[in-house]
Formats: structure tokens, C-alpha cells, sequence
């Protein structure tokens, strides 16, 4: 815990812009935070960077232009974990004592994935796996929640890999990520997420022709 008592989700936005995936991805992180009682800090944003309206709002939201080692140089260093899928060890509910900070990379997945943590991986902090499959960086987050608040051991944090979503009889995409799942086994994904992937795969039709 910091002097605040609330644990911090930091993302590092290593992308230049903030497409529309990000931006639903960090409305979701913000809301869960503040529900949650923790605090969630965006970092290392440009001068050009415009902070969206719906984030601004949420109130243990801040957004920080400085980046992450210049937030937690020093002896505050060791109290950052890395979630990153290269690590040696996966994260423990004991980890959530050891830890008041915990540091994501804010890029979009990909796939096959291109290993951008790398980009904070070279700052040193110390790091954690949350198993071998890549998240999104709000799934990572919530199940770094689950397990370092609510003590709920990774191995039991229910999940999906590769869902489908299915749009209609003749429309449905994967994913190719790993989700937590809901009471009724379906991937949590952040609000207007499943109407912006429809949008974005007619749209790809649309560019075939
Ligand atoms: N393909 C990406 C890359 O280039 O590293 C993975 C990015 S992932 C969408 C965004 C962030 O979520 C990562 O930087 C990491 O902090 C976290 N993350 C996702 N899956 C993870 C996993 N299996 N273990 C640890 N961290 C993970």
C-alpha cells in the first residue's frame, strides 16, 4: 500500500495517439479502479495528448505527463511491479504485500505479439507473468486486481482463451487473447468494445471491395 493506502494501476502509453480501442480499454481500467478503491494513472503522455472527457470524470483518475521511472525513481522503485509476459515468475496473491504499484504497457495487443513491455522491461523494474497467454491491457489489469487484491490465486481466476464473438448468423471474429470471464462464462471486455470490433470488421469487408 503507498502512504495514500490504495494501491495504483499505472499504465505507460507507449502508443503515439489514443485509438478508439485504447481509450474504451482506459475508461474501463478508471471505472474498475475507482470502484475498487484504488487509484489509476495514466503516464508518459506527449503535450498533444488530449485526455478524453469520460476519463477526465472518473475521479482516482490522473494523467500524468512524466513517465514511470521519473514517478518512481529511487528507493520507490521496488515497490513497482511489472506485469509482463517475458517474466520468470507468475504473480501471487503475496505480491500484492511485496507491491503498491502496478505497471502496465499501454500498446494494443497484437498477433503475433511484438514484445513492446520490452520498451519498460529495459527500465528494471522487477517483473511478473500473469500466465502464458496475452491479455488486453484492461484484462491484465483486472486479473492483477483479482490476485494481488483479492488474493485469488492466478490459476483460479476463471478465463476464456480465443473467444468468438458472434455478431450475427453469418458474421463472428476471435480473439486472440486470453479474458476473465463473467458469472455467466463470458469475457468481460470494456463497454461499446464488441460494437467497435463489429465496426471495425465491416469495415475491413467494406475495404475488400
Ligand atoms: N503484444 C504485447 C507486447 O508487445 O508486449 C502485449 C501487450 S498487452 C496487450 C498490454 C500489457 O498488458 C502488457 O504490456 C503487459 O503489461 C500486460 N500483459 C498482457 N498479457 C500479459 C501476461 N500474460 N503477463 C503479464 N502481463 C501481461
Amino acid at each position: 500500500m503507498t502512504l495514500s493506502g490504495k494501491t495504483t494501476y499505472i499504465v505507460e502509453h507507449l502508443d503515439d495517439e489514443l485509438g478508439p480501442w485504447s481509450e474504451l480499454e482506459y475508461l474501463a481500467i478508471a471505472k474498475e479502479s475507482h470502484e475498487n478503491g484504488s487509484q489509476f494513472c495514466l503516464s508518459s503522455l506527449s503535450s498533444a495528448f488530449k485526455v478524453p472527457e469520460a476519463l477526465k470524470a472518473v475521479p482516482s483518475f490522473t494523467a500524468e505527463s512524466r513517465s514511470v521511472e521519473e514517478l518512481y525513481a529511487g528507493e520507490k522503485k521496488a515497490r513497482v511491479c511489472l506485469l509482463d509476459p517475458a517474466a520468470a515468475k507468475d504473480l501471487s496473491p503475496e505480491d500484492g504485500e511485496t507491491f503498491d504499484v502496478f505497471l502496465f504497457g499501454g500498446i494494443l495487443g497484437d498477433d503475433p505479439p511484438r514484445d513492446r513491455t520490452k520498451e519498460l522491461r529495459v527500465k528494471g523494474f522487477e517483473g511478473r507473468r500473469l500466465g502464458p497467454m496475452q491479455m488486453t491491457t484492461d484484462t491484465a489489469v483486472r486479473v492483477t486486481r483479482m490476485v494481488a487484491e483479492g488474493k485469488i490465486p492466478l490459476l483460479e481466476v476463471p478465463h476464456v482463451d480465443f473467444p468468438e464473438l458472434r455478431f450475427n448468423e453469418h458474421e463472428a471474429t476471435q480473439m486472440p487473447f486470453r479474458y476473465v470471464t463473467d458469472k455467466d462464462g463470458k469475457p468481460i471486455m470494456p463497454q461499446g468494445m464488441v460494437d467497435l470490433i463489429k465496426k471495425d470488421a465491416d469495415k475491413a469487408i467494406d475495404d475488400l471491395f
